[in-house]
Order: structure tokens, then sequence, then C-alpha cells
């Protein structure tokens, strides 16, 4: 945060998508010191009692549900994922529309429906599937990763783009590229190929640093 310049006292409210530590691990901190209310569904939060203290300013939501929360409204949708409860989510500021998703297995007709018309998308880009096929993971985790309930390939996360991608879309990031089954490089390249000379910034969100601020306002 110091990084982008920002306190952590300046984040209004934390919105989690569903329990797995990735996800998680700081939340528990951040609401502890500094009172920061935490919405996710219910369970999610049933998950999480392992691992976050009970008394956090838990705000419960639904999977598809809207909550306000300042200028902004947020509406989470479900996605497919081995969570208890994992959602995505779109944010709007006025007519501005950010849409943010990861850790899904699959595209469905829902996340097409909710990701059409948005200004700007993060979206996950987790695996070349050659990569991980050749690579050292053990089986099962291969297994889990490329199942319906896993997570999206470069491959994949082009088909998304090339489904709601328009003219006035602005900024495309790339999400939750894994380390060791894929490169930025690669997952560039593919959703370069389906945005082809569309004008939109796209960059990949990295693991060990903190992307610029991007404004919705
Ligand atoms: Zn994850
Ligand atoms: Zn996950």
């Amino acid at each position: 945060m110091e990084h982008i310049r920002r306190q952590p006292q300046d984040v209004t409210a934390l919105f989690l998508t569903h329990e797995h530590s990735d996800h998680i691990s700081g939340a528990g901190a951040l609401t502890k010191k500094h009172g920061t209310p935490i919405y996710g569904t219910r369970g999610t939060r049933e998950e999480m009692r392992r691992h976050v203290s009970p008394d956090v300013d838990w705000r419960a939501i639904e999977r598809e549900d809207e909550t306000v929360v300042g200028d902004l409204r947020v509406e989470s949708f479900a996605t497919p994922h081995d969570a208890v409860e994992s959602v995505a989510y779109v944010v709007r500021c006025g007519s501005q529309k950010l849409g943010h998703i990861t850790d899904l297995g699959r595209i469905t007709p829902l996340i097409i429906e909710k990701l059409q018309g948005c200004d700007v998308l993060l979206v996950e880009s987790n695996h070349d599937e050659r990569m991980l096929e050749n690579g050292h993971y053990p089986w099962p985790l291969k297994q889990r990763i490329q199942s319906d309930v896993g997570h999206l390939s470069n491959e994949a996360c082009a088909d998304l783009l090339a489904r709601v991608k328009h003219d006035a879309l602005k900024t495309v990031v790339l999400m939750h590229l894994s380390e060791s089954n894929n490169h930025p490089e690669i997952a560039m390249d593919s959703a370069r190929r389906v945005l082809g000379d569309h004008p939109a910034t796209l960059f990949p969100a990295r693991q060990s640093t903190p992307s610029v601020l991007i404004p919705i306002e």
C-alpha cells in the first residue's frame, strides 16, 4: 500500500471472493488493526472462522447481491470454483463499471452477462495449458487446476475477453498468473490476440508488486 501511497486505514471495506488462503490471509490482520468491515458470502465466512477471529466486522452478502459502499455499488455473482460459495464482483461508480473475476474453472452464461460493458476488466489468466501439462505439479493438483471448478487458463481467459470486449473498454488486467505454469508474456500474447488493435491498456498483475491504481470515477 505504501507503494501506491495509501494507508491501510484508507480502506473503507474489504470484499472477499472466497476462503482460499491466498485470498484471505491478510484480511484478519487488517480488520483487527483498523476495524475494516469484511464483506463476503456466508459460505466464505464459515470457512474463514478457523483463521479469523469471530469478532471481526462481518457483513454477509448473498451470492447474487448488490451492496452500496459510499459512492460504489458492488454487485456479486457466483463463480464455479472449488470453494464453498465463491463470487466475483462488478463495481459501479457513476457511469463507470469495473469487473473483477478470479479463481474460476470455466466461463458461464451468467459471467458473460455480468461482465458486459465494463470500462475496466480484471480477469484471471492463471496458466498456459501446455506448461501446466508438462510442468512439475503432481497429477491430482494438475487435474484440480484444469477442472471445471479450478482456474482459468490463458486460452479460456482469451475466450472470455472475446465475448465481453467492446469499443469503450479502457483497461484489462490479467490476474492470478501462476508462477510455475505461466509467463506474463505468454498470458499477454494470448490476450493481445483477441484484443487485436483494440486501444485498451493491457497489463499483468504481479504477485510481488502492487499494480497501479485504476480510477473508476
Ligand atoms: Zn486464488
Ligand atoms: Zn481459489
